[in-house]
């Protein structure tokens, strides 16, 4: 099947173009980016131009940052192509919910996409907490934003999410693995003096069998990168680290096996598409707003790239 990326930045690169050009089921027909490009697809920086030329392309991957998002997914639903969204799916939660509908009437399929979910941990430490009591939960996740997002200024922009950035891929996880749905009880978000998006955040969640969950997330961290989750249960604990890529279990490491995130995204999709199916699960970015409504707000020392 034919597939447009629209967005050719950083994740479009280095992950969505290997990841298709791998894919037995995706042929990668056309680029819309004002910018960016891949050598021999056709490029196109107005989406309009591309959708008037490629009548045959059925399906478009949006990899834009969050805000300009909306836009570019409402044209293309109205013009009857399939849509893939990166992380986070929209701005805001009415805007996903405003996607989700338009989908459904449209009858193209909508993925929203949680690339993190797609860790080769994820999927057996959720087999492996589920039926088990749940104590405590403790999700780390801390990584240096000028490493990871060299000069992007969007995600300090309202809308950019901040910190929320890589600690929606943390929810993503949480959502996943745990049977029970938990819900924001506190926050507290740090944002710098000079920027409109939290640069870390401390959240509490309410569990239903009363258990012990929260996460730290913080882009100051230097040196060592920490991506983790870890789970006490009344038998025995679990930890996810890398990310969701590593899993160990009662300090035994469990190798999973998996062909990486964005593969396994693309082979979604074209499941989905064939279904005529769409999967649109919001509870990590749920939880995004429900920190900005509930969080104390901190100052602190402003931040440059
Ligand atoms: P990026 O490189 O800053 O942006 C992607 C591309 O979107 C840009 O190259 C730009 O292309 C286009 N764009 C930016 N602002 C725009 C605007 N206002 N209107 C229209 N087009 C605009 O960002 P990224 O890191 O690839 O992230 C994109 C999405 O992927 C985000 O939602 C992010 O959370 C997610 N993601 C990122 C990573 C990562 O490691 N960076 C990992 C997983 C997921 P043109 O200027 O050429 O149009």
């Amino acid at each position: 099947m034919k597939i447009a990326l629209v967005g050719i930045g950083k994740i479009a690169q280095d992950q969505h173009v290997p990841a298709i050009a791998a894919s037995p089921d995706w042929e990668l027909a056309a680029t819309v980016s004002r910018a960016g490009s891949v050598e021999g697809v056709p490029a196109y920086t107005s989406l309009a131009d591309m959708l008037a030329a490629h009548p045959d392309i059925g399906t478009v991957s949006l990899c834009l940052p969050p805000v300009p998002r909306f836009f570019y997914a409402r044209e293309l639903i109205a013009a009857g192509r399939h849509l893939m969204l990166e992380k986070p799916p929209g701005a805001t939660l009415s805007e996903c919910h405003a996607l989700e509908a338009m989908a459904a009437e449209a009858g193209v399929s909508l993925f929203a996409t949680w690339h993190s979910r797609e860790a080769a941990g994820v999927a057996p430490a959720r087999d492996w907490l589920s039926g088990r009591e749940i104590r405590r939960v403790t999700v780390t996740w801390k990584e240096d934003v000028r490493r990871w997002h060299p000069g992007q200024e969007w995600v300090f922009e309202p809308g950019g999410l901040g910190v929320f950035d890589p600690g929606i891929n943390a929810l993503s996880i949480l959502t996943e693995i745990l049977a029970q749905p938990v819900h924001l009880s506190g926050a507290e978000l740090l944002f710098p003096q000079n920027r409109q998006t939290p640069i870390a955040a401390d959240l509490r969640f309410a569990h239903p069998g009363g258990a012990e969950v929260s996460a730290a997330f913080d882009w100051r961290q230097t040196g060592p990168q920490t991506w983790e989750i870890a789970v006490e249960t009344a038998s025995g604990a679990l930890r996810l680290t890398e990310g969701g890529g590593k899993l160990s279990v009662n300090g035994e490491d469990i190798a999973p096996e998996g062909e990486g995130e964005y593969p396994r995204l693309y082979a979604r999709m074209a499941e989905l598409v064939r279904a005529g199916a769409s999967n649109v699960d919001l509870a990590p970015l749920r939880h995004v707003a429900d920190a900005f409504l509930l969080g104390r707000r901190e100052t602190v020392a402003p931040f440059d790239f």
